[in-house]
């Protein structure tokens, strides 16, 4: 399965997490408040554990306690019955009571008082009198509290024991329980029948931790209490709890001084984007390559511009110290020697043209402005170049260059034309001359009978070359004279082999050799022999130049040229080369008037061919052929006598020759 990326929900995860990223300041205080709460949770729990505890030591302290009283109570009553079982023998006076042992050993203990009475609760004696008392328990008119009793009945009559509960507290509770608990005993009424201590009020100790249990049968209705005599303090008042609100309270703090510091890194990082997006749009829209070197020359810096020119990566060129990869290898030395100068600050100021390698191999023409490259402190740390690339302004300028050349060289052949044309002239006379002398000399030794057949060879080739001399300057003369096209029934291979014969001289020197192609029975076509012969020169002559200016062509090129009749009504002519073709170039665009791609050539060839086929209803064409090069093609109608002697086709080649005549 393939993943499949989704742009914009992309673009929604990168916006939430940055939202998220400002977010991040909260997190301290976010864990710190969790840190606490955990605090909180476990000093909740382990106060409820405390406090479970405590209750369960209490309630065991209770009942052991009252385990102890109902002892002490039992062990009185015991004492009681002793002294019950003693009365009999006793006389009925409080003396005899107050001496009895047990009641002396109870009066020691806990008691405050024994009562004998009789059947109808009469008193029968009571002891102790007040005095005995106070010897016996100093101390004892302190006792707080209530006091209770004992009963055991004797026969008929009846002892009643007065007893301290308080005393009986003090006895029967260990010392170091009194120092945690406050011990009452109290009654239903919640009413305190005997303390432990003083100080403890009921209304105190009811706000406390406390328990209360039953005494039991002994002291009916009264329940024994215990309460705490400290209240620990509730969780959250505790020391580390305290500790842990202070630390909150700081980190509340720490989190808001944090979020101005974010809020303010994020608003400098956004100006920080903005302008860095900005640099870089800039940088990438300018046409100018920038470049940025340290002392070194180690290159810092490029911008896109730079890395297009160049036709290698950023982070190909970045690092590079010299020599650079787009410095031209055959000038080396010489650029070496200018990076120094440029390095030690001595560039020229308004810039220098130097030579560039692109990547391909192409050349490149740059103009390169050096300054300082200063940085934040406002040391010079290296140079800052702007590099323009001036190859298509160079490349117009040498065009221009050649092309006023190529005039001023038209127009010296121009001049030499109407020399040779008038020379031409001037020599038919004398030329027309020798010739008339020569026949009258044949024609007069003939009359006298002379028969000497070598000189009258001589005087035969004496003439002949004259009217050959006459003939060729005729022909230069047409050549030479600018002429609007004089239309007439002409075969074109013949057309095409005085061309060659013309050309011979350029074709011998460039070794060429020239395959002739004819369709037997070849019809005559309707067009201006001489300006047939100038497009065929033209084209012969282009082809020659193609075949040696190709470097790596052997030497000697092929041609062949062709003619055959294309259909009923046309003859076509192809002249074909072995050179290093067109390139894809089309007819259209290599007949632009001055186009050309030779140094000292003139481009006009090409354009006034093409002109003059189509003056001659014909059309041209080029492409490429068997031989390996450039193939040139051109059609003129076929000669029809019917037609072409018509006083329409005479009107039409008027006009044709005006339009000619405009266009040469
Ligand atoms: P010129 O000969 O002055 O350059 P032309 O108009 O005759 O002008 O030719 C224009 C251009 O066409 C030439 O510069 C050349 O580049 C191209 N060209 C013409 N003939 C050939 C050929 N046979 N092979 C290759 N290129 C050709």
């Amino acid at each position: 399965m393939h993943a499949i990326q989704n742009p914009a929900s992309e673009a929604t995860l990168h916006v939430r997490w940055e939202r998220l990223r400002h977010m991040l300041w909260l997190l301290p205080l976010l864990a710190s408040l969790l840190f606490v709460a955990g605090v909180l949770t476990w000093a909740y729990r382990s106060e409820g554990a405390e406090r479970d505890d405590r209750r369960a030591t209490m309630i065991a302290d209770a009942l052991s306690s009252e385990a102890q009283l109902q002892g002490q109570l039992q062990a009185e009553q015991a004492h009681l019955l002793e002294l019950a079982q003693q009365l009999p023998g006793l006389a009925h006076t409080p003396a005899a009571l107050t001496r009895n042992p047990e009641v002396v050993d109870g009066l020691r203990r806990l008691w405050l008082g024994v009562t004998w009475l009789d059947a109808n609760n009469r008193i029968i004696a009571h002891a102790p009198e007040q005095t005995t008392l106070a010897g016996l328990r100093p101390g004892d008119s302190d006792l707080p509290g209530q006091s209770a009793h004992l009963t055991q009945t004797v026969g008929r009559d009846k002892l009643v024991v007065r007893y301290s509960p308080a005393l009986l507290l003090r006895r029967g509770i260990p010392w170091w329980l009194s120092l945690k608990y406050d011990v009452q005993l109290i009654d239903a009424n919640e009413e305190v029948i005997a303390s432990l201590d003083q100080r403890a009020l009921r209304s105190e100790a009811r706000s406390r931790e406390s328990y209360m249990v039953s005494v039991g049968s002994n002291m009916p209705g009264a329940f024994l209490e215990l309460s705490l005599r400290e209240v620990p303090p509730p969780f959250w008042l505790t020391l580390p709890l305290v500790l842990m609100a202070g630390f909150l309270g700081l980190m509340l703090v720490a989190t808001l001084l944090l979020r101005r510091q974010v809020v303010r890194i994020s608003r400098a990082e956004n100006a920080w984007r903005n302008e860095a997006a900005w640099r870089q749009a800039m940088e990438d829209s300018a046409l100018v390559g920038l470049r940025a070197r340290d002392a070194e020359g180690r290159i810092l810096y490029v911008n896109r511009t730079f890395c297009d020119m160049v036709g290698l990566g950023a982070e190909q060129l970045v690092g590079l110290l010299p020599p650079m990869p787009y410095w031209p290898p055959d000038a080396l030395d010489e650029v070496m020697l200018r990076s120094q100068r440029n390095l030690e600050g001595r560039a020229p100021r308004d810039g220098y043209e130097a030579l560039w390698c692109h990547q391909d191999g192409r050349r490149l023409n740059v103009m390169v402005f050096e300054s300082p490259l200063i940085d934040a402190q406002g040391r010079q740390t290296g140079w800052m170049g702007s590099i323009i690339d001036i190859t298509a302004r160079k490349q117009l300028e040498e065009r221009e260059r050649h092309q006023a050349e190529a005039m001023a060289h038209q127009a010296r052949l121009t001049t030499l034309g109407e020399v040779a044309s008038s020379l031409a002239h001037q020599l038919n006379q004398p030329l027309t001359v020798i010739m008339g002398y020569n026949a009258g000399l044949q024609r007069m030794l003939s009359d006298a009978g002379y028969d000497n057949q070598a000189v009258l060879h001589a005087l035969s080739q004496q003439g002949e070359q004259a009217a050959e001399a006459g003939r060729i300057v005729r022909r230069i003369r047409e050549f030479l004279t600018r002429r609007a096209p004089q239309r007439e029934a002409c075969d074109l291979s013949a057309v095409a082999r005085r061309a060659a014969d013309l050309l011979q001289r350029d074709l011998r020197v460039a070794q060429v050799q020239i395959e002739w192609v004819q369709a037997p029975a070849l019809p005559l076509v309707f067009a201006d022999p001489i300006l047939m012969e100038q497009v065929l020169i033209n084209l012969i002559r282009n082809a020659v130049d193609a075949m040696s200016d190709c470097a790596h062509a052997a030497p000697g090129g092929r041609m062949r040229i062709a003619a055959q009749p294309e259909g009923e009504r046309f003859v076509r002519m192809d002249v074909e080369d072995s050179g290093p073709g067109l390139s894809g170039r089309t007819v259209e665009a290599l007949s632009t008037p001055f186009y050309s791609t030779k140094s000292d050539g003139m481009g006009m060839g090409l354009a006034i061919c093409r002109s003059v086929i189509e003056v001659h209803h014909g059309g041209m064409e080029a492409g490429s052929c068997s031989l390996g090069g450039a193939r040139f093609s051109f059609t003129l109608p076929v000669f029809d006598a019917t037609l072409h002697d018509a006083p329409e086709a005479r009107l039409a080649d008027e006009d044709a020759r005006a339009s000619l005549e405009s266009e040469l």
